[in-house]
Order: C-alpha cells, then structure tokens, then sequence
C-alpha cells in the first residue's frame, strides 16, 4: 500500500517537474524571460531528484547523499566563479557529464547483468544505446571543451582518420549486438566496449576544427538528452526519459540551425571536412592584398560621431573584455547626437549559442535595435560605419571568395560593404577559425588596437568630448 502511495507521489512530482522542464524551455527562447526559464527548469530537477528519495526500498542512501554533495559543491563554487568569458567551455564539460552519467548507469546495469541479474532484450538494447551515444558524447564533449580552453590548438588530422572512425564505429556496434544477444558477457568485454566508445568520441572530434566546433557542440548536446532519455528507460524514470527528450529535441533543433548558420550539413561537419579544407591552412596569410591601417580612438570617435548610421559587430573578443557596457554607453552617446546605432548578431559569434545576445541583453542593450544577420546584412552598403569589436571569422570575406578556404561557404556579416569600418582588436591574433581576415587589410578598413573594453571606453570619450 505504502509502495502504491509512495510511487504515485513520485509520478506526481515528475509529471510537475516535466510542467516546469517544459515551461522554463519555452521562457528560454527569448532573453526577456530566460532567466526565470532557467530557475523554473532548475527547481524543476531540484523537485525530481528529490522526489526520487521516496523510491521504495532505496538502498545505498548513504552514498547517494555522498554523490550528490561530491556533484554539487565543485560545480557550485565553479559556476559562481567562472569568468563569463569562459562559460561556453564550462557548458561543454557539463554536456559531458551528462553523457557520462548516462553511460555509468548503462555500465551498472550491464555489470548487473554479466553478473546473473537479468534484463529483458529491450532493456538492454536501450543501456546498450545509452552507454555508446553518453561515451561517445562524455569523451566528445571533453575535447570541445579542451579546443575552446585553448588546450588544444589544432585540429588533428592523420591517415585514414575517416577509416579507421568507420571501423571504431562497426567494432562498437558488434560488440554491442554480442552484449544484447548473449544477454551477459564478461565484464572484459563490457570494459572494452566502453574503451572503444570513448576513443570514438575522441577520434571524431579531435579532427573537427575552427569554425565547425558549434554544430558539434549543439549535436553532442542532443546526443547527451538522447543517452539520458534510454537510460530513463532502462531504469523505467519518467523524469530522466522527459528531461532526456526534451534535452535531445533542443539540441537537435539547435544543431540545425548552427548547421544552416555555418551553411554545412551535419556529415560534412562529421565526415568530410573536418573544417580544415585542403588549400589554405589556418594562420596561413599568403594571398592577402593591402596593408593593415591604424586609427586612434579620437579620429575613430570623430567618424562615428558624424555618421548617419553605425553597425556594431560583436564577436568573441567584446566577450573576453567585457566591453558590452561600454559599448552600450557608447551606443547612448551616439544615440543622443541623432545617429542610428543597430547590433548585428551573427549566429555563431563568441563561444555559444547566442553568446553575444547574451551580453547585450546584460549590459541593458535594447531588443529593438539588436539584428541578426539575415535582417541587417543588406544594411551595411547604406552605413557609414561598421564597428568590429572583437570579431573576426564572423566577418572574414574570404568565406564568400576562396573556396580553399576552412570557412568557404559560411555566411558572414557583411561589415566590409560599409563605408567605413572600425576594428578593434588587441593585436594580429585570427579568429577560431586560425584563417587570416582579409577586411582587416582593406581600403576602407582601419585598426583600433587595444583591450575591447578600454578602446570602446576611449571611443566613448572622443565621442562626448566633441
Ligand atoms: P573569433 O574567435 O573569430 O575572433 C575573436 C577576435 O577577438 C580575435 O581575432 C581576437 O584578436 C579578438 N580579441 C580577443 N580578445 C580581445 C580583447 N580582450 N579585446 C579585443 N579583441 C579581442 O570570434 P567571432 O565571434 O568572430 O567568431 C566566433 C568563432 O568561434 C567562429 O569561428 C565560430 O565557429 C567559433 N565557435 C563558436 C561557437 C558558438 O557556439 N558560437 C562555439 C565554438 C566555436 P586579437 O587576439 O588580435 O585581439
């Protein structure tokens, strides 16, 4: 009777926290409301998990307490501290979590089963799926999350890489099948199982470079909430297969749409490019015509002061100076002496999806005047300025003309078809991408050199002090 009361506590609970998965996911969608979203998804799970204490005859409690505070504290204090700047790297790793929680229940319940324990087919067909797509996206994600640490600067590419994958790829899927169909197997072969998966999920991903690293992201994001979702299965959690889906649905919308924003599609990004085509190598800068022509803030300030309209481009660099508040006063002070300032938001500008979106909706910057790239890309012929603060690949014209180029075909924001163009930037550094910017050597280009926030702080000044 108590089990029968107990469970449908539980149910009930889930069902409310799947209400709230839901409904935060859908306040995420605009950056008005994301931060409820993401407290209402929070409490969410907190409701989940500690629904999942009323399970009948849980055992091990101790060490499930113990888990849980070994999980928390070091992710606490972690996001409390993390640079905003390297935020989308800490996403990375907690992805690959996710997989790999995912793959440790797997492992458990293989073990079980090697052990006598039985499982039906289904079941273990499903712990078998989410062990390979959770290792796959556990060891995936750590080497995202080592590219944009900047642990790893290059994308590795050796010998009959595409092969050798392949051939990973069908061993995993054998001894996956020899699990299911003998029901237990030596935990030998379960290890094994597992090993090869992780060396997959490394081998696949090492290879991916530059500006391919969002789709793989975003997939391995999907991947993650497709493991979770099987391994609810397996352990019959309604809140794990709801949390799983919903996670997996996102993700995979999401690795659409960077997928169109890189103008690639998925198997191109895993099997064929490797964002590094033959030709042209990332940091190779031969072919480059013209020379690179300082400004100083004043005359930079002085251009921008007259204009009729101004584009500011964000990229990455505005995110490791933290120069959107400044940028934003700078945007007021034009804004008072009559000129028409709009945001142009590329899809994969910075680290994350919607990084940029992000900074500007905390620096207070207006929706209304925030522009994504279809909407604002013809509007660069008709301005007077297009300010760079700390983009590059996002608008590097070689993406439209050298098709030898890692980031041929990628649509870009088209800063270079204003009049002028104003980029800041610390020094010669390349974007992600390692691919030389051609717009940084053209004739109506000029270079603001120095830290994001301190040059958009001088602009500001000039611009004030006229
Ligand atoms: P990039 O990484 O191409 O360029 C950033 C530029 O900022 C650099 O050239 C650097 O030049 C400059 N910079 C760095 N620090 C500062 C600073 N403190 N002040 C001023 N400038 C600075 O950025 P983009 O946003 O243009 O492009 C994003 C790239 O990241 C794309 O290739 C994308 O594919 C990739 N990517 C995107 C992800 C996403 O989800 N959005 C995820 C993973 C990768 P210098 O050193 O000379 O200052």
């Amino acid at each position: 009777m108590i089990d029968n009361w107990q469970t449908f506590l539980i149910e009930g609970v889930y069902f409310l926290a799947a209400i709230l998965f839901i409904l935060g996911l859908k306040k995420m969608s605009s950056p008005v409301t994301a931060r409820g979203g993401i407290i209402w998804a929070g409490v969410g799970m907190i409701l989940a998990t500690l629904a999942t204490f009323l399970t009948p005859h849980l055992s091990n409690l101790n060490l499930i307490v113990i888990a849980i505070i070994l999980g928390a504290l070091p992710a606490w204090w972690s996001a409390k501290k993390v640079a905003m700047a390297n935020m989308p790297q800490m996403i990375a790793l907690y992805n690959g979590m996710g997989g790999g929680a995912a793959a440790a229940i797997a492992g458990v319940e293989l073990i079980r089963a090697s052990a006598g324990h039985e499982l039906s087919t289904t079941v273990q067909t499903l712990a078998v799926l989410g062990a390979i797509i959770g290792t796959i996206s556990f060891s995936g994600s750590i080497i995202a999350f080592a590219k944009l640490q900047g642990l790893i600067k290059k994308s590795l590419l050796f010998n009959k890489q595409q092969i050798i994958n392949l051939g990973l790829f069908v061993f995993i899927l054998v001894l996956g099948a020899i699990i299911v169909a003998m029901g237990s197997v030596p935990i030998v072969v379960i290890i094994l199982f597992f090993i090869i998966a992780l060396a997959f999920g490394v081998l696949v991903t090492v290879p991916i470079g530059g500006a391919d690293m969002p789709v793989v992201i975003s997939l391995f994001n999907a991947l993650t909430g497709l493991a979770v979702a099987f391994e609810g299965f397996v352990l019959s959690n309604a809140a794990m297969i709801i949390a799983g889906t919903v996670v997996g649905a996102a993700g995979t919308l999401l690795t659409q749409l960077m997928a169109k924003a890189m103008n690639r599609p998925i198997s191109n990004v895993l099997f064929s490019g490797f964002g590094a085509a033959e030709g042209q190598e990332a940091g190779d800068d031969s072919g480059v015509e013209g020379s690179l022509k300082p400004i100083d803030a004043t005359d930079a300030g002085i251009m921008m002061a007259y204009a009729e309209q101004v584009i500011i481009v964000p990229g990455y660099g505005m995110a490791v100076a933290q120069a959107q508040h400044k940028i934003w006063e700078l945007t007021k002070a034009l804004i008072d002496r009559d000129v028409r300032v709009k945001f142009a938001i590329h899809p994969v500008a910075g680290r994350m999806p919607g990084h940029m979106n992000v900074l500007l909706a905390e620096a207070g910057v207006p929706y209304d005047i925030i522009f994504d790239l279809d909407e604002i890309n013809a509007e660069f012929e008709q301005s007077d300025v297009a300010l760079v603060i700390g983009a590059n690949d996002v608008v590097n014209p070689i993406a439209r003309t050298d098709p030898s180029s890692p980031i041929y075909g990628m649509p870009i924001l088209s800063a270079d078809k204003a009049k002028n163009v104003v980029v800041i930037k610390r020094g010669k550094g390349t974007g992600f991408s390692g691919v030389e910017n051609h717009l940084f050597y053209a004739d109506n280009t000029r270079m603001l050199y120095g830290d994001g926030q301190k040059m958009a702080g001088e602009l500001l000044q000039g611009v004030k002090e006229l």
